[in-house]
């Protein structure tokens, strides 16, 4: 593999990323192999820890990543030259900020070709891009939030934190940006603390909503006299907008929503392409109208803070879709599927299979199922942890889905195959003797009878939908 094309884009993962057999996942990245280490040194943090092996995965892969981030700072500093090959770097949340810094400072003082940064969640890694000459060229700006304490709620933001943001707008808004993320109302912000003389001709936004609090005498309502977004982003050049949502409240303090709505407000911005709702609050009617406005939807991308919210095959939501047969080529919307593999019937307390493909994989499932699960069983809290489908759909056995031609497809969670079945097996083993410990090739089974019995609802998008590559309907509970 030629330099240029090694460190031409850098993704710093802190998490294993899968690679596709069959599919080209995001070719064009370099981020860390982070398979194979030695987990032995991490085990203080009791979190995710691994049900089969007691490995700590999350502390063992995020150590392992310092370590490369580390050696990867070191070959730069050693060659600066190699900072001129750079073009796009995206940083990570939970990697030692420090080294972070000194990553961002080589690209910013010999990073010529650098063009987007993305992922900068903290001041101290946006001053170092501030140090070099090369920030002016930047197409990205990610004003950082006023700390990454996520979790909590009722944030009180500092007057030093305003300060901050006011200098990273004057230094750093040019007209190069065509890419913003944002932690603030953007009509606070553009009314308050910095005001544009025309809309920012920008391709993408992303704006995270989080409930902080802000002191009275910069956010005074009194002085907000824009409200409207289309005074603050081109409504011709906007072709992706992302919601990140941090709380599942609804947001009165943020002056765009109350003005028309959490997505109606978005309705003028008919040139977007791409649709990204995080963890938000599901309004059937107020998205679907928001998809309807759009000329050319091209991917969509739905989730929802409550994990038993899904999209209904009735839902406006689901119809309005089809207004964008000819151009929808990614759709991540998490549909309720129509066929539940197992049932509970309350009445006779008994387990009902169902299986509705007839192919030979899934008949030979139906026999492993009937082993496993004896129709007579038993109580409901037996079936959900014998209920390996609801189990599997809950798992993070597959890879994150932000967008898998984007981004490499990082494994946000610690389930494998392999580790999911030995924590199965493990259950099955120590509360129901009953039950048969399942083998690999049987779990394999099983594994592809749940993706069979999703044809139904897969089979209207891959008819009506030509140019489709990536859908994705997980998440039934
Ligand atoms: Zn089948």
């Amino acid at each position: 593999m030629g330099k240029e094309h090694l460190y031409s884009k850098i993704y710093l993962n802190d998490r294993v990323v899968e690679v596709s057999g069959v599919h080209d996942l995001a070719p064009s990245w370099t981020w860390f192999n982070l398979h194979g280490h030695n987990a032995a040194d991490n085990r203080d943090n009791n979190n995710n820890v691994d049900d089969a092996t007691g490995v700590d995965t999350d502390a063992s892969t995020l150590a392992l990543a310092n370590i490369k981030l580390q050696m990867l700072v070191r070959s730069l500093t050693e060659n600066t030259s190699l900072c001129a090959l750079v073009q796009h770097v995206r940083l990570n949340w939970d990697i030692d900020e420090s080294l972070q810094v000194q990553f961002v400072e080589l690209l910013s003082l010999y990073g010529s070709s650098l063009r987007f940064i993305e992922n900068v969640t903290t001041m101290r890694m946006n001053n170092a891009l501030l140090r070099g000459n090369h920030y002016t060229q930047l197409e990205t700006l990610d004003v950082p939030p006023s700390t990454d304490s996520r979790g909590e709620i009722n944030r009180q933001v500092s007057l030093g934190y305003i300060r901050d943001v006011v200098h990273v707008l004057n230094g750093r808004l040019t007209e190069s940006v065509k890419h913003l993320t944002l932690f603030m109302d953007p009509v606070k912000m553009f009314n308050n603390l910095h005001r544009l003389k025309a809309p920012l001709e920008l391709e993408s936004i992303k704006i995270h909503l989080r409930l902080d609090i802000y002191p009275i005498m910069v956010f005074d309502p009194r002085t907000v006299t824009v409200r409207s977004l289309t005074n603050f982003f081109s409504t011709k050049t906007l072709k992706s907008l992302a919601l990140i949502s941090w709380d599942d409240q609804v947001f009165d303090q943020y002056e765009f929503i109350n003005s028309s709505g959490m997505f109606q407000c978005w309705c003028p911005f008919e040139n977007i392409e791409d649709l990204t709702f995080i963890s938000m609050t599901f309004d059937d009617k107020g998205i679907a109208k928001l998809i309807r406005s759009i000329k050319r939807l091209k991917k969509i991308k739905l989730d929802y803070h409550r994990p038993d919210i899904h999209v209904k095959r009735d839902s406006e939501v689901y119809k309005s879709l089809w207004r964008h047969t000819s151009s929808l080529q990614f759709v991540d919307i998490k549909l309720e599927l129509t066929d539940k593999l197992l049932h509970f019937d309350v009445r006779e307390y008994s387990t009902l299979i169902d299986i509705p493909c007839t192919c030979p994989i899934c008949s030979a499932s139906a026999q492993i199922l009937r082993e496993l699960i004896p129709t007579e069983t038993k109580d409901y809290t037996t079936f959900l942890d014998l209920n390996i489908f609801d189990r599997l759909l809950k798992s993070s056995v597959s890879p994150y889905s932000k967008s898998v031609d984007a981004y490499p497809s990082v494994n946000t969670g610690n389930d494998t195959m392999d580790s999911f079945l030995q924590s199965f097996n493990k259950k099955l083993g120590s509360k129901y003797r009953f039950a048969p410990q399942l083998t690999k090739p049987q779990f394999e089974l099983l594994y592809t009878c749940l993706l069979h019995s999703m044809k139904i609802d897969l089979k209207p998008f891959i008819e009506n939908f030509p140019n489709i590559h990536f859908l994705n309907t997980k998440r039934w509970l």
